[in-house]
């Protein structure tokens, strides 16, 4: 399923993002930058040590990574090019600016990808794992971030996917899309 929005494809998909044929993968990652559960652990698992590695040279700079801040790495073992790693906020009920830290997530790995002349783009659905925010919510901002950027600027990124691994947000997200 797909839009075309401004001269790029917006799609949606389900199943792993490791797997996707893309310039670039979005990792939900935790402010460590060591990995983790869900899509953070199936990334390092699927690209491998190089991963690892460039995300503690990272570390060792610059000490992590902010909610909502990205920095890029190698896809290693992926079909991507590239993973840029973004953290999610962990959900409190809304009152301590998630919403403006998860939109922070996608203008953030945007302007990653875009620094990175990145043309392929796949997102996970950012922080409805472990990170309990709430899956419409959180689609919504997704979908919303996305479109802003697009028709807000001039982009190299001709192929947004959003990669959704559980049949809710599959289902949130086409709806979404439905609507354009
Ligand atoms: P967070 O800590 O940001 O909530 P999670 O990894 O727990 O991160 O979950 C984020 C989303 O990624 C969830 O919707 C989860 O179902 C999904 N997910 C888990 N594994 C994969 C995968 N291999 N590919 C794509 N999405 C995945």
């Amino acid at each position: 399923m797909e839009v075309i929005i401004r001269d790029s494809m917006v799609h949606l998909t389900q199943g792993d993002i490791t797997k996707m044929d893309v310039d670039a993968i979005v990792n939900a990652a935790n402010t460590s930058l060591l990995g983790g559960g869900g899509v953070d652990g199936a990334i390092h698992r699927a690209g491998g040590r190089a991963i690892l590695e460039e995300c503690m040279s990272i570390r060792s700079r610059q000490g992590g990574c902010a909610v909502g801040e990205a920095v890029v790495t190698t896809g290693g073992n992926m079909k991507c090019r590239l993973v840029i790693h973004t953290v999610g906020p962990v959900w409190n009920g809304g009152v301590y600016d998630e919403e403006e830290k998860l939109r922070n997530c996608y203008r953030s790995s945007l302007r990653q990808a875009e620094l990175n002349e990145v043309t392929s783009i796949a997102f996970p659905n950012i922080s409805t794992g472990i990170y309990n925010y709430p899956k419409d919510l959180a689609c919504r901002i997704a979908f919303d971030e996305v479109s802003k950027y697009l028709l807000n600027n001039e982009s190299n990124i001709k192929r947004i996917v959003f990669v959704c691994f559980d049949k809710e947000n599959f289902a949130l997200y086409k709806k979404e899309l439905e609507k354009v």
